[in-house]
């Protein structure tokens, strides 16, 4: 027993040697300033439901791991921040025109979009996934051949189901937004769509009636935070340096958690 006892104190010395260590560590203050020309106001642009990422909650307050991050480095930075909930195409045209100052949905960083967006650091990384509606045959790339599929206008999911159409000999439709496109899948119009597997994954936790079939998930990509190339190159410092300090201090974990636990 007094051998028990000692090894415990041991223990418990050690723990706390190490919690000492723990805090001899730099604190949070550690991290930059806010950003000079604070008070400045964006439009941020984005989708209309991409949940986790961007969505309307029970209560029609809308929220979501994009908005929580634009609205915790807003804070952090010193600048306000309008977020327009346009549709995912729209909102990288609203940047495009000039209509927004930046965009952030979900938004996969690719070669194709570095020609006309300036990103960020990712800030998450994802797959695109096959999904069909609950209980449906359809299991692989194969079993698509002489059907439909939904795809979102202007998504990587819907390049990649394009990329492989000819292939396997289905052919593409396409829908404004992610709800459409389940509803007719649920519907059976289309036999299975292309989405983000965070997000057919959360659809599916909440109760939407479909699945995702074993081994159909496809190439990652890392989403960022955009502005049209060239300009708001201010905006895009300090979404940077923001996005930093918030992964520093533990909010970018805790909004993470928040959604996806
Ligand atoms: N990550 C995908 C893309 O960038 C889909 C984004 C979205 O639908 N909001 O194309």
């Amino acid at each position: 027993m007094k051998k028990f006892l000692s090894l415990l104190l041991a223990g418990v010395m050690t723990l706390s040697l190490a919690a000492c260590g723990g805090s001899a560590e730099p604190e949070t203050d550690a991290t930059e300033p806010a950003a000079e020309g604070s008070g400045q106001k964006y439009v941020i642009a984005t989708d209309t439901a991409f949940p986790p990422f961007e969505f309307t909650d029970a209560s029609g307050n809308f929220v979501g791991i994009d908005v929580d991050i634009v609205n915790a480095i807003a804070e952090d930075q010193g600048f306000e921040v309008e977020i327009q909930s346009l549709g995912f195409d729209a909102a990288l045209l609203a940047v495009q025109s000039g209509q927004a100052d930046g965009v952030i949905a979900g938004m996969s960083i690719t070669d194709k979009r570095k020609e006309t967006f300036d990103f960020s650091d990712p800030y998450y990384t994802a797959d695109v996934t096959m999904a069909v509606a609950k209980g449906s045959d359809i299991k692989s790339y194969e079993d698509l051949n002489g059907k439909t599929v939904a795809v979102k206008t202007g998504t990587n999911g819907a390049d990649y189901a394009k990329s492989i159409a000819d292939q396997y000999g289905f052919t593409v439709t396409e829908f404004k937004d992610s709800p459409t496109m389940y509803q007719d899948v649920i519907a059976g119009n289309t036999v299975a769509c292309f989405e983000d597997y965070p997000v057919m994954a959360y659809n599916v936790q909440q109760g939407a009636e479909m699945e995702i079939p074993e081994g159909m998930t496809a190439a990652g990509s890392d989403y960022g935070f955009a502005v049209k190339k060239g300009e708001n190159a201010e905006l895009l410092a300090a979404f940077q340096a923001g996005l930093a300090n918030i992964k520093a201090n533990g909010k970018y974990q805790e909004i993470i958690d928040n959604y996806t636990k």
